[in-house]
């Protein structure tokens, strides 16, 4: 093996890139040549990667990701996993995709193909081929860095799972030979699994995209050239540092719009690049605007958009499998010719894919094993930018009557759900696609607003600015979050998180009882003698004296979780009571007698805790027919929650 650089004169380039210009450690270089077959449904590669070993331990085996292979057979990890079914979209049988490695080699040196091996990390299933591992003639020492070249083809299925071909669109991602990521002194490099997205290193990406002359081209970065060939293509040049990922898409019939974006407040200036097909121009304005949105609302909460470009990619009809997916500086949005304006989708997914921007592109979380950092995070921003833009009540529906805000869409994700799976957990280890995606997605996203409304808006903002300060460009875990939250609350949070985040259980407290009894006048044996109303005197006395009420009011924990919880009592003169309880018993009973009946009881008054799985039964009135309307609203909440399910991504 030829040792391009001595370890120490390579450290010294990482840091150097690091320290003096660069936003993150470059640990890989992409220098990749592409074209694009549209006959064949076919790329042909020519990659030259770069690798630092960023560990303290030489490196003698090198494993990479061929994600494309997961789509090559019904027997891989994936279409076992998702039973051929993704997004609502099935495999097409006559069109598989794979990545062949025609060649790998040290750059002027070892010929690796022959050691060339399938390895299945996770699951042992000997028809994966996910991941490849090639074994080097001699290590890879710390610091030290090796440039391999590779050939490769890739033959993309018919769009599935983000990615394919549909008629004359091809979105072309997790597409070429990806190195793993040295991580905690091993290897991780997972196969690809139905419900996880993906972990890389950062670096810098160059590539030579060649395409037919009539197809307009997106992809990440900042395009640098643009050259016509002789035999009827053209070939772009983008480029782009500090990312862990390149992604791109290229299509006849999308109709690029450009336009420059600037913020002052803080500094942001980046183009916007919308690729819209031809037949969506309609929900281009609708895009533009959600992009706008999303650069200010990020940039102003989190931190200032980094990147020189943002491309927004609207899938060709037919190609929703490839759309509401993130790359970095590149995503796909969604839409129909006919999406109502009152529908958010396209703006809903503009913003949620956008978003990923930061917490998979800048925050570079492991989706693998803990999505919930990347999409949980994400679908509470999300929320909260929604409900900015478009209204609390109206960010997801506003249509014909029927109103609903994007919290109660992601509260409606969670009613009802089974108890089988925690935040925290591998991706493929999840019961079912529907668990991983109500808890890394929604069940996540009310903890953050659970979080907010119990440490205040203040706090969090200052939490969620010091988390995306601290692990920009960097790959945090679960406990990193954890630690900047006590830190920055100064409270210890453990009791809340070692909950929400590892137990499958739920949060729930209801008044289970409310009742008012008036206390008689003394009617009975007391001390051993028979007391009773005396005489029709006695209860004409007391008939005007005023009447007295022992009114009981009884909390009940339903759930497992425990959270401190408020109670608001309300009385017939009025009087409004606030209570306090810590949450930990299976009930609590609360009496106040008083010359007046209680009218009301209701626990988490304010609904800080969007946690609790029921609302229902968070109030009780005196008046039993309520009830009656409570079980015809819960019986709504259910067919919505139906509704909903046909539509999210
Ligand atoms: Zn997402």
């Amino acid at each position: 093996m030829k040792k391009a650089v001595i370890p120490f004169a390579a450290g010294i380039l990482l840091l150097n890139a690091f320290l003096f210009g660069a936003l993150s450690r470059h640990v890989v270089s992409y220098d990749i040549k592409a074209r694009l077959v549209p006959e064949t449904k076919s790329v042909e590669g020519h990659e030259v990667l770069s690798w630092t070993n960023d560990s303290e331990a030489a490196v003698s085996e090198l494993q990479f990701h061929l994600y494309m292979n997961a789509f090559k057979n019904n027997r891989t990890t994936f279409i076992k996993e998702s039973g051929g079914t993704s997004r609502g979209y099935k495999i097409d049988k006559k069109n598989w995709g794979y990545i062949n490695i025609n060649k790998i080699a040290v750059q002027e040196g070892a010929d690796l193909t022959g050691t060339m091996a399938y390895i299945q990390p996770d699951d042992q299933n000997p028809d994966d081929q996910t991941v490849m591992k090639v074994t080097l003639p001699a290590p890879v020492e710390p610091q030290q860095k090796i440039t391999l070249v590779i050939d490769f083809t890739t033959k993309l299925p018919k769009v599935f799972a983000r990615s394919g071909f549909f008629g004359n669109f091809f979105m072309i991602g997790q597409w070429f030979p990806k190195i793993g990521v040295l991580w905690n002194g091993d290897w991780n490099c997972h196969q690809y699994h139905a419900y996880s997205e993906f972990f890389a290193d950062y670096g810098a990406y160059r590539a030579e995209l060649t395409v037919p002359e009539n197809f307009i081209v997106g992809a990440t970065g900042k395009r640098t050239g643009e050259t016509k060939n002789a035999d009827g293509t053209k070939t772009y040049v983008h480029v782009q540092e500090d990312v862990h990922d390149f992604a791109w898409t290229a299509c006849p019939e999308f109709v690029e719009f450009r336009e420059k974006y600037t913020l002052d407040n803080p500094r942001v200036e980046t183009e916007m690049i919308l690729l819209v097909h031809r037949s969506h121009l309609k929900s281009k304005e609708r895009y533009a605007q959600a992009l706008r949105n999303g650069l200010e609302f990020y940039s102003r909460n989190y931190g200032p958009y980094p990147y020189e470009t943002i491309t927004l990619v609207d899938p060709a009809p037919g190609g929703m499998g490839a759309g509401g997916m993130e790359y970095p500086t590149l995503f796909t949005a969604g839409t129909t010719s006919w999406m109502p304006l009152g529908i958010r989708m396209p703006e809903m997914v503009t913003i949620h894919e956008f978003g990923h921007g930061y917490w998979y592109g800048i925050v570079g979380s492991n989706e693998f094993e803990e999505a919930w950092l990347d999409e949980g995070i994400n679908s509470y921003s999300e929320v909260k930018a929604m409900n900015k833009y478009y209204g609390d009540d109206t960010s997801m529906l506003d249509i014909c009557g029927v109103r609903m805000g994007d919290l109660v869409s992601q509260r409606l994700r969670v009613i009802g759900s089974g108890r089988f799976d925690p935040i925290v957990k591998r991706s493929w280890d999840y019961i079912s696609g529907s668990s991983y995606s109500l808890n890394v997605y929604a069940k996540a996203a009310l903890m953050m607003l659970t979080l907010e409304r119990w440490l205040g808006e203040d706090v969090m903002s200052r939490i969620m600015k010091t988390y995306y300060e601290r692990w920009k460009f960097r790959h945090p875990a679960t406990k990193d979050f954890v630690q900047v939250a006590e830190e920055v609350s100064g409270q210890e949070l453990g009791w809340f998180f070692s909950q929400v985040l590892y137990s499958p259980d739920r949060l729930d407290y209801a008044i289970s009882d409310l009742r008012a009894e008036e206390i008689n006048e003394p009617d009975g044996i007391f001390e051993g003698k028979t007391v009773e109303p005396k005489d029709s005197q006695a209860k004409r006395d007391a008939a005007i004296k005023p009447k007295t009420y022992r009114n009981t009011v009884v909390v009940a924990r339903l759930g497992e979780w425990i959270f401190p919880q408020e109670i608001l009592i309300v009385f017939g003169d009025g009087q409004k009571v606030r209570e306090t309880w810590d949450g930990r018993d299976r009930w609590k009973r609360f009496v106040f007698t008083k010359p007046v009946k209680v009218v009301s009881a209701e626990v988490d008054p304010e609904h800080k805790l969007v946690l609790d799985v029921n609302y229902l039964n968070n109030s009780r009135i005196l008046e039993p027919q309520k009830l009656v309307v409570a079980r015809a609203a819960l019986g709504f909440m259910h067919w919505l929650q139906g509704l909903l399910s046909l539509v999210s991504l």
